[in-house]
């Protein structure tokens, strides 16, 4: 699927424009008509660390023309170990202001626009429509369903992007084009079950890796080369040295971009990513099991039947050893009642936990009594039992 330019081209580059950018004006696919439309050009980076450090560089390079940047934290020393556009000098600084001296010295053509603000329901949408794309580099769930649902909302494409010790994924998400990332994440992982770059640690030339992807993919949509990204995810793996590329589809089910959305305005963020339900809660309540006991079970082949209640995009990304994959609305629905075994006890898992609780208390009012869940769901059990295999 190719796609046209996102942004009209500018009326001309200058002498000077066309000297800087003469390796890119002497591709045939980029040409002055490319640089041109890049000149044009408006993007907005959510967050001027580890990812948006290399993403604001390379943009900057590249002669897009305006640049907005949406930071309100300081320069600390713990981030210079990968936030290459802050320096030893700019300690205790502006992240927003270090991050725009850095791109002035790389690029003074480049309009930069400061945004001081933490991105919140209030400003998003604002902030948001004075800009043709959206690269993400944010590092909580909460900001990151916020992003996604205001491209959505206002019809803008977005390029995602995470990071994690040496895993990275990207993605370009675009609702009119393809899936959003409600569609391969349907829902958050509660709070603390995932760990952050902060608590887990990221190698830091990762984020070049995965901010590189980013900027490429902003840079063909602008100018409307190439394939995007749209609808497939770039899984990389540093250690094993390998991309690997996993298939999105837009889910017909999707809360916020299906024909039938149940999200159609932005929603409490901080509470989506920390809600289980009573039901889902009281289910859960001595019918909670533990990885290593999960191993244990497995490894005495005792007489289970393990079920992964995530989307088919997700298990292809990472699943737990014999495990059979029954999305979660089969049991919303019913159809996967007729599946579960009589004879043998049933656990159920997800990606943290959260979803197979609430599958667990469809299975008890079912009558499935002696069925059990796994707390931490896969991220718990690849922590602990399978530390090479990928989180995300
Ligand atoms: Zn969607």
């Amino acid at each position: 699927m190719s796609l046209p330019p996102l942004v009209e081209p500018a009326a001309e580059l200058t002498v000077d424009e066309v000297r800087r950018y003469s390796r890119h004006l002497i591709i045939p696919d980029v040409g002055m008509d490319g640089q041109k439309r890049l000149k044009n050009a408006k993007v907005l980076c959510v967050g001027a660390g580890g990812l948006g450090s290399p993403a604001l560089m390379y943009l900057a390079a590249a002669g897009v023309g305006t640049l907005g940047i949406v930071e309100f934290d300081t320069v600390d020393e713990s981030n210079l170990q990968r936030q290459i556009i802050h320096g030893q000098s700019d300690i205790g600084r502006s992240k927003a202001e270090s991050a725009r001296d850095s791109v002035k010295e790389i690029n003074p053509y480049v309009e930069v626009i400061l945004h001081e603000d933490r991105l919140d329901n209030s400003n998003v949408m604002e902030i948001f429509a004075g800009y043709d794309l959206i690269v993400d580099g944010t590092d909580n769930f909460a900001t990151r369903y916020l992003v996604n649902d205001a491209a959505v909302l206002l019809g803008k494409p977005y390029v995602w992007g995470s990071i994690y010790r040496f895993d990275g994924q990207a993605s370009v998400f675009w609702a009119e084009h393809g899936p959003c990332y409600r569609c391969l994440y349907p829902e958050a992982p509660p709070p603390g079950m995932v760990p952050s770059c902060a608590e887990g640690g990221v190698l830091g030339v990762l984020c070049a890796s995965i901010g590189s992807i980013q900027v490429t993919e902003a840079i063909k949509l602008l100018a409307g080369v190439g394939e995007p990204l749209v609808g497939r995810l770039m899984i990389y793996d540093a250690l094993e040295m390998n991309y690997r590329q996993v298939k999105v589809r837009k889910d017909p089910n999707c809360a916020l971009c299906s024909d039938h959305p149940t999200v159609t305005e932005l929603i409490d963020y901080e509470a989506f990513c920390g809600v289980v339900s009573e039901e889902a809660q009281a289910a859960a309540q001595g019918a909670t099991i533990t990885s290593k006991q999960l191993k244990a079970w497995l490894d005495e082949d005792e007489d289970i039947f393990l079920i992964d209640v995530r989307e088919p995009n997700e298990y292809e990304i990472v699943s737990i050893p014999g495990a059979t994959l029954i999305p979660k609305n089969e049991f919303l629905m019913g159809t996967a009642l007729e599946k579960m075994p009589q004879d043998k006890k049933i656990v159920l898992h997800c990606k943290t936990g959260v979803r197979s609780a609430e599958v667990l208390a469809v299975l008890k009012s079912a009558g499935f009594a002696d069925a059990v869940h796994l707390g931490g769901g896969v991220i718990g059990w690849v922590n602990q039992i399978e530390p090479h295999k990928p989180v995300y």
